[in-house]
């Protein structure tokens, strides 16, 4: 039975806003699970796989999870985003997924896209982030086709997103859009300053890398249907952790 079964999570926190992609904006609490298949240069959770972290990771069963929802957030949310890592490494997450649901809690989540699992039908707002080359990753395009095939004859809501620093991420993302092209794809600034403590100092360089971003998609015949969005939360939080 999935429903014992422990999830591995880092973080529970909220209520705030969704920083990225598809539901930015969004009132949510945030359920961060641990462990990734990848190894991203510039990942800005790099404590879920690095081992950094591995004395904080808390084993919680679905009802554990949602006491810890309901004890940081109250009654004041109806939306939960799971992350990770790679949540998507963990089949067990079925039975937290239909926990939410019972209650009228919607469930975003976001992965890479290198994991199929069954659960991903039931997520209301699915986001695939398949990794640019300035991350050292390889996208597995056979997994990553029969994902995106899998989630449209499921008729489930998803989008793609690739972080953009240069540009051949740029290229990357296009050839994503070109692949895809009919799956909302949102291209999102990168943060290549993870180590700067300070959020004031972090906005001129997060404004400027918006800007150049938008200056690249702005005149390109390729990229049309596309949003290009910063990463809120480090606008306004700069580098924290658990905001
Ligand atoms: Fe970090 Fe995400 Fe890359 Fe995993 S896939 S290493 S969590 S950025």
């Amino acid at each position: 039975m999935q429903a014992n079964k422990r999830i591995p999570v880092l973080e529970v926190f909220g209520p705030t806003v969704q920083g990225e992609g598809m539901v930015i904006g969004r009132k949510t609490m945030f359920v961060r699970t641990a462990g990734c298949d990848y190894s991203c240069s510039w990942c800005d959770s790099a404590f879920t796989w690095d081992g950094s972290a591995k004395a904080d990771i808390r084993m919680l069963t679905a009802n554990e999870i949602i006491e810890q929802l309901k004890a940081a957030g109250g009654d004041v949310f109806d939306h939960v985003t799971i992350s990770g890592g790679n949540p998507a490494l963990l089949p067990q997450l079925n039975a937290l997924i239909d926990l939410l649901h019972e209650q009228g809690i919607s469930v975003a989540l976001e992965t890479q896209g290198s994991r199929w699992q069954d659960w991903f039908w039931s997520i209301d707002e699915l986001t695939l982030s398949p990794k640019p080359p300035s991350s050292g990753m390889q996208t597995d395009w056979a997994v990553l086709d029969d994902i995106v095939s899998k989630l449209t004859a499921g008729n489930t809501s998803f989008s793609l997103k690739t972080v953009v620093f240069d540009e051949a991420d740029l290229e990357y993302a296009t050839s994503v859009h070109q692949r895809y092209p009919l799956v909302p794809i949102y291209l999102q600034a990168g943060n290549g300053q993870l180590q700067e403590t300070d959020p004031a100092l972090m906005l001129p360089y997060l404004l400027e890398r918006y800007e150049w971003l938008i200056g690249q998609v702005m005149g390109n015949t390729e990229l049309k249907r596309v949003h290009v969005l910063p990463q809120l939360h480090t606008w306004v939080w700069g580098n924290k952790k658990g905001v």
